[in-house]
Parts: C-alpha cells; structure tokens; sequence
C-alpha cells in the first residue's frame, strides 16, 4: 500500500514499504559565502575520498541551470553550485547592473533538490582575492568569433573566474551548459592546458515549450517579448532544414535578411561555424559537424542561442 508523506520541502512523495532506500531525499544545502571555508570544508570531504561536481553559475536560477545540477548530483557524492555575478565578465556596465540577482529564491529552488548541494556565493572581493581583473589567455582562435568581438574581454573574464572556480574547488566533474557553446568549448580547453585535473561536461540546452532557450536574461523580457523571442529558435530550426539543400553563405543570408525585416530584433550575429573549432567555412567539408549560433537584442535584452546542424 502506498503510504502518503509530506517532507519539510513542502513536497508529496508517494512511498512504497519496498521501496523506501530509493525514494528521494530532499536536498542537503549547505550555504558558503566565505572562500576558506569552503576550501576547509571540502578538504575533509575529499579525504574521505568524497567526489566533487561544479557548477558555476551567476544565479537566476531555471531549469536549465537544474538540469547541469541534477546532472553532477547523479555523478558526484557532492555538488558545488557557485552564485556569482562576475564582474570582469561584462563588458557592458548597464548589462552588469541590470543582471537579475536573486539568491534567496535560488536556494529555495535548489533545496527542492536531492543530494547534497553545497551553495558557494562569496563576495568578488573575496573569490578574486582582493584583485578584481581578468588575466589573459591564448584560446587559440576560439574567441575570434561570434562572443569574442560582439563582446571585448567577455573570455578573459570567464576564463579567470571558472580557472579561479577550478582552483578553489578542484572538482572531479564541472558542468557547462551548451547554451553558450563557445564558452564550454573555451573551458575545455583552459582545463586540459592548464592540467587542472577535471572532466568537463558540456549538457544539452533546456528550452521553454515554446522553443526559447531558457535563460536567466528572459525575466527581463516582458510576456510579449518572450514570445516573440521564440522566432530565435525558429530561425535556427529553418537553418537546420536547409543545412543539407542550400549553401552555407545562402542560409546565412536568408537568416540575416529574415531577421532585419523583423521589427523587433537587433541581429548581432549569425554564424554557422564547424563545431570543434569554431571556424567559418563557404562550403560544408564532408565528416565535419556544424552548429549555426545567433546572438540578437529584443527590447534591449542580448540574448544567444544555437543548435546542431547535423
Ligand atoms: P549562467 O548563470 O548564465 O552563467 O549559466 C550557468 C551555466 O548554466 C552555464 O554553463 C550555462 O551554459 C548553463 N545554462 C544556462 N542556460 C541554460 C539552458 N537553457 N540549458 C542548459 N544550460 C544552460
């Protein structure tokens, strides 16, 4: 007989005597706001040979950003959420001043969780150990398209805050959306030069019903933008159905012309890039993947999205 129990998360769970050892267990959520602690903290887990997932993040929390938790959650004995807006990210003051923050509701909606979540949300002095500045990387022609010039210095600062992340943490797995494609590929490749001893997984966008990648930025956007903002996606869908009978340079166009007959949108870019390297080609070559990106403004909100080719 099934037995009806309400946990302090507020949720029902249906249990079964046979299968109570595998029902769900709301989320263990410890919060750090201090560095220290942290490293303190994780230094006796992993003695206890304890294994570490990351997934950084800059709050606002969705569902996309659940599924890369839920993702380490099951790979990992625990997993690090990092909440942090970084500053030397952004190369648009207002775009930094504007980002949504929020962490009260995001630890309501990560306890809703389960396994053990650690919630590391320090100040940017603190993380950056009192020099807030990005370093300098060689990523080796990955950050000379699409983000890259759209948005001055945006990889350095990723780059030093995930390396930062990287050290701090010294995770066995750290999660990156492939919502900002660009991005995991750049980290893979600071992980591997910089031997930091993790594996990367890159995980799958999460979209609304509609289509629209979700993102921390859509709150911005009012219910009609939001649905008009779904003609990202369209365009990208009506790109991947053309991919095999039109040419590259053809598609691009049609894509470009489609989006500055739309009232609604300031079209940044779009690109249909070979998927490991992230360079341009005039023509398919043969065994080679390809995903097509767009980054557009609507109402003043930038949003990225992109998808496989084939
Ligand atoms: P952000 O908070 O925007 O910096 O995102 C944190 C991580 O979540 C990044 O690795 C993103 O790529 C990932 N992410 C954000 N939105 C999505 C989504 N819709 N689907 C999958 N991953 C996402």
């Amino acid at each position: 007989m099934l037995k009806k129990t309400v946990h302090k998360d507020k949720k029902l769970l249906w249990i079964s005597p046979f299968v109570v050892f595998l029902s769900p267990q709301p989320a263990q959520m410890q919060l750090y706001k201090s560095t220290r602690d942290l490293q303190k903290a994780l230094r006796s887990e992993k003695s206890k040979k304890r294994r570490v997932g990351l997934v950084p993040t800059m709050g606002a929390l969705h569902l996309g950003h659940l599924s890369l938790v839920k993702r380490s959650l099951y790979q990992n004995d625990i997993t690090v959420v990092s909440i942090f807006v970084n500053p030397t990210q952004f190369n648009d003051e207002n775009d930094l001043a504007a980002y949504p923050r929020m962490l009260e509701k995001d630890l309501i909606l990560l306890s809703a969780e389960q396994g053990e979540i650690w919630v590391y949300a320090p100040q940017a002095e603190d993380i950056y150990d009192g020099n807030i500045s990005s370093k300098k990387y060689d990523f080796n022609n990955l950050d000379q398209v699409m983000e890259g010039p759209n948005r001055p210095g945006h990889f350095n600062g990723v780059a030093t805050i995930v390396e930062r992340l990287l050290r701090i943490t010294r995770p066995n797995h750290a999660y990156f959306g492939e919502k900002d494609y660009q991005q995991l590929l750049i980290i893979s490749r600071v992980a591997k030069q910089m031997r930091l001893g993790v594996k990367i997984v890159g995980c799958a966008i999460i979209r609304e019903s509609s289509g629209l990648a979700m993102s921390s930025r859509n709150q911005r956007l009012s219910p009609a933008a939001q649905s008009k903002a779904t003609f990202i996606y369209q365009q990208l869908l009506w790109a991947k159905r053309r991919f095999t009978s039109m040419s590259l340079p053809k598609i691009k166009e049609a894509v470009i012309t489609a989006f500055q007959n739309h009232p609604s949108f300031e079209l940044e870019y779009f690109e249909i890039n070979e998927a490991l390297k992230l360079s341009a080609h005039q023509e398919r070559i043969k065994n080679k993947k390809y995903r097509a990106f767009i980054a557009a403004k609507i109402d003043g909100v930038r949003l990225i999205d992109n998808l496989a080719m084939n």
